[in-house]
């Protein structure tokens, strides 16, 4: 079975053909500039296909985007399967299900349109996704579309964890609650832990970090989602590549005053112009913010240092939250990749039991046990295939 897999973005769309049952990738790749001119990147995995990299195509609008991917999946000399009938199904990545999906769901017309009363919750994303949808549905008829959630993963929070210390009406009235990202991540990550330390999921509890551009952590007990850092939306939790993580509320009135700005200038500074970006005054990216702090830039080294921080906090809150933790995740760019940030945020944790094997650590994307082999709390790299994730989605509820 292949699922075509897509992520739909206002002027970008994402696509992944995979076989779920093998966990193979056929191909991957990019369009963008979408209403603007149109590029178009094209990587399939097949040996003696080549590869093409931004090449302009015309993309006035997403079904263009789609229909060049789909010419090039079935390009007779260069695509990676026969024809359109090699296409089973097509997984839907969408950002906001509210609190009306708690689960990946197959498209229907209804799905629709709860997926479109969810768009205030996610006025950036939610529409583009929905495009992506219409546009796959008119090019694909009768091919079987499912609908993966970032938020669905987190459903299973309870009220203790969702709910803001905010006057009740807003939750009732205005569905203002935590409601976590990254879901498809955690979700994965969480299972492949499972796996990997030979342990029904339901018996763990797992402290999962997807640490990349945006961060969360996230708290799973028993397989499910108990708390997570992201809340209402992406901007809570950690500090992160530019978004400035939790912070005092009345800051935003103070600033605002300051210079006089509205709202949407504060939020644009939270979102664009804080994080490790806005502390360091470097980049919002962790390679260049190592290389600076390693010719003593204190801000950049200030910044890694507060990012770290903020995410062993978290680790330490969720193990009280849970009454102890069985194995915690790094995962996602960050999590991935740099073995000096996965030692600081771990050293230290040595009083819960996490003992961390710096040999084993030194390695990068490599999915292993990175923990002492008599470290109480197990710690694992795993990298994340929120892309796999969703094929798998989609092809449990194809069948
Ligand atoms: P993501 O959002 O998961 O794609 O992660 C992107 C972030 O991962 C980048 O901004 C980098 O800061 C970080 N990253 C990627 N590769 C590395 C690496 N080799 N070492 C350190 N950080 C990395």
């Amino acid at each position: 079975m292949n699922v075509l897999v897509i992520n739909a973005g206002s002027s970008s769309l994402k696509y992944q053909l995979l076989n779920p049952e093998t966990g193979d990738l056929l191909a991957k790749g990019l369009c963008e500039r979408i209403g603007i001119d149109g590029k178009f990147t094209y990587k399939p995995q097949l040996p003696g296909k080549e590869k093409q990299d931004a090449v302009d195509v015309a993309m006035p609008t997403h079904s263009e985007a789609i229909q060049t991917v789909l010419n090039a999946l079935v390009d007779p000399s260069n695509g990676v399967v026969g024809s359109m009938k090699e296409i089973d199904a097509v997984g839907h990545r969408v950002v906001h299900g509210g609190e009306k999906f708690a689960k990946s769901v197959l498209i229907t017309d209804e799905v629709m349109k709860a997926i479109e009363e969810c768009n205030p919750l996610a006025p950036l994303h939610n529409p583009a996704n929905i495009i992506g949808i219409k546009a796959c549905q008119a090019l694909m008829p009768g091919v079987p579309m499912v609908a993966v959630f970032d938020t669905a993963f987190h459903q299973t929070m309870p009220p203790v964890a969702y709910t803001y210390a905010l006057p009740y009406e807003y939750y009732e009235k205005n569905a203002v609650r935590r409601y976590g990202f990254h879901g498809t991540s955690h979700k994965y990550v969480a299972s492949r832990a499972a796996d990997m330390l030979g342990k029904p999921i339901e018996s763990l509890r797992i402290i999962s970090c997807h640490l990349g551009n945006g961060s969360s952590v996230t708290a799973i007990d028993g397989g499910k989602s108990v708390d997570t850092s992201m809340g209402f939306t992406p901007l809570a939790g950690v500090p992160m590549g530019t978004r400035s993580g939790d912070l005092d509320a009345g800051i935003l009135e103070y600033l605002m005053n300051q210079y006089g700005m509205d709202i949407h200038e504060m939020l644009n500074i939270l979102n664009k112009k804080s994080g490790v970006q806005g502390v360091s005054g470097v980049s919002s990216d962790f390679r260049d913010l190592g290389a600076a702090a390693a010719e003593g830039n204190k801000r950049a080294a200030l910044a890694v240092d507060m990012f770290n921080y903020g995410v062993k906090k978290y680790i330490g809150a969720y193990a009280a939250a849970m009454g102890g933790v069985d194995a915690i995740i790094f995962t996602a760019g960050v999590g991935e990749n740099d073995a000096k940030q996965r030692m600081a945020i771990a050293s230290g944790l040595e009083f819960m039991g996490v003992k961390m094997d710096e040999d084993a650590n030194n390695v990068r994307g490599e999915e292993r046990v990175i923990s002492a082999a008599d470290s109480k709390v197990k710690v694992l790299l795993i990298p994340t295939n929120e892309e796999l994730m969703i094929a798998m989605d989609t092809a449990s509820l194809v069948k």
